[in-house]
């Protein structure tokens, strides 16, 4: 491998740490930063990522609080919950851990949660701000996160061309919101490219900084890529593995091991943006509580 590793797990350690300093000073002034999170319905990934979640939180001096909620759950009854947490002054951040089961309709929760509390920035307002270049919109953590990794590495993205593969509302669509925005570590010339893009290959070649959030395995091979690339590999997919203890490993959207023959640097996975993502909704919390305070 010639690539270097973008240490992922370092990097969220480091934003971790200083969470947690923030942490000890609102506490100080008498702040106790809170996270409510909903989780409906038995989705094993999902009570995967919101158990990680909350531990971290605990890790830096968050509290939780949490709903637990069956697959039934009507929407009548999420709505009560979100509105108990967005006029408790305890409550600092909400999370509604997607997707919800189909009977709800996710636009119309997300849009319940007082954009104040949004700390996964999905709400329009959160959006409409990021998208217009407010420094302190609440910014989505994944996309949020892949810029601060950007940063410890020193790599400007400024000036460069930026490939994003997937267009997704929570992790394509605000990163190019982001790398695009005038402002440091972004002003990159940005393409997005999505399934319907036409010889994807001959896109991503030219990017100088890729980054790929697509959801199929190992997709993007080194043939796909230039010498020298940045490559952020965002996808995470389990793969039949009869040779590990659970049975499957994960991988990325990326093809590792042919791709770092030709990157400059890449992130791996696990231990790449995913840390990153569960960094960036702490620092969203604490971020949260100062501005709101016990209000
Ligand atoms: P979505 O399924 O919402 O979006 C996938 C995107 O990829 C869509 O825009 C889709 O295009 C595009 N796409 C699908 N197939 C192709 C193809 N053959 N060529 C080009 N583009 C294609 O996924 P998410 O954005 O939510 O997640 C993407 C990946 O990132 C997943 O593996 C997910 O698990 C992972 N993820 C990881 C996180 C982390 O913290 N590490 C956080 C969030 C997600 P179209 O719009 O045309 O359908």
């Amino acid at each position: 491998m010639s690539a270097q590793l973008i240490d992922g797990k370092a990097i969220a350690a480091d934003v971790r740490r200083s969470v947690g300093e923030r942490v000890a000073e609102l506490k100080e002034s008498g702040i106790q930063p809170c996270l409510a999170v909903m989780l409906v319905g038995e989705n094993p990934a999902s009570r995967v990522y919101v158990g990680m979640k909350q531990r971290a939180a605990d890790e830096v001096g968050i509290r939780t609080v949490d709903e637990r909620l069956s697959p039934d759950t009507s929407q009548e009854d999420i709505l009560a919950i979100l509105e108990d947490w967005n006029a408790d002054p305890g409550v600092h951040g909400i999370l509604v851990q997607l997707p919800l089961p189909d009977q709800i309709d996710e636009r119309t929760v997300m849009e319940r949660i007082r954009p104040e509390k949004d700390v996964d920035g999905f709400h329009p307002i959160n959006v409409g701000r990021m998208t217009s270049g407010d420094p302190d919109a609440f910014r989505p953590c994944t996309p949020a996160g892949v810029q601060v990794m950007l940063e410890h590495i020193g790599y400007d993205p400024s000036g460069r061309h930026a490939v994003i593969v997937g267009r997704s509302n929570i992790v394509g669509r605000p990163m190019a919101a982001i790398l695009s925005q005038k402002g440091p570590y972004a002003n990159a010339t940005v393409t997005m490219a999505h399934s319907r893009t036409a010889d994807l290959g001959a896109i991503t070649r030219q990017a100088e900084l890729l980054i790929v959030a697509v959801g199929r395995p190992e997709s993007v091979t080194a043939d796909m890529v230039s010498e020298g690339t940045v490559v952020v590999d965002v996808g995470v997919n389990r793969v039949d593995d009869p040779s590990r203890p659970k049975g499957y490993r994960l991988v990325g959207d990326v093809a590792f091991d042919e791709v770092a023959e030709k990157a400059s640097w890449i992130t791996p996975v696990p231990g790449g943006v995913g840390p990153m993502t569960i960094a960036m909704l702490l620092s969203n919390t604490a971020t949260a509580a100062a501005r709101l305070g016990g209000a």
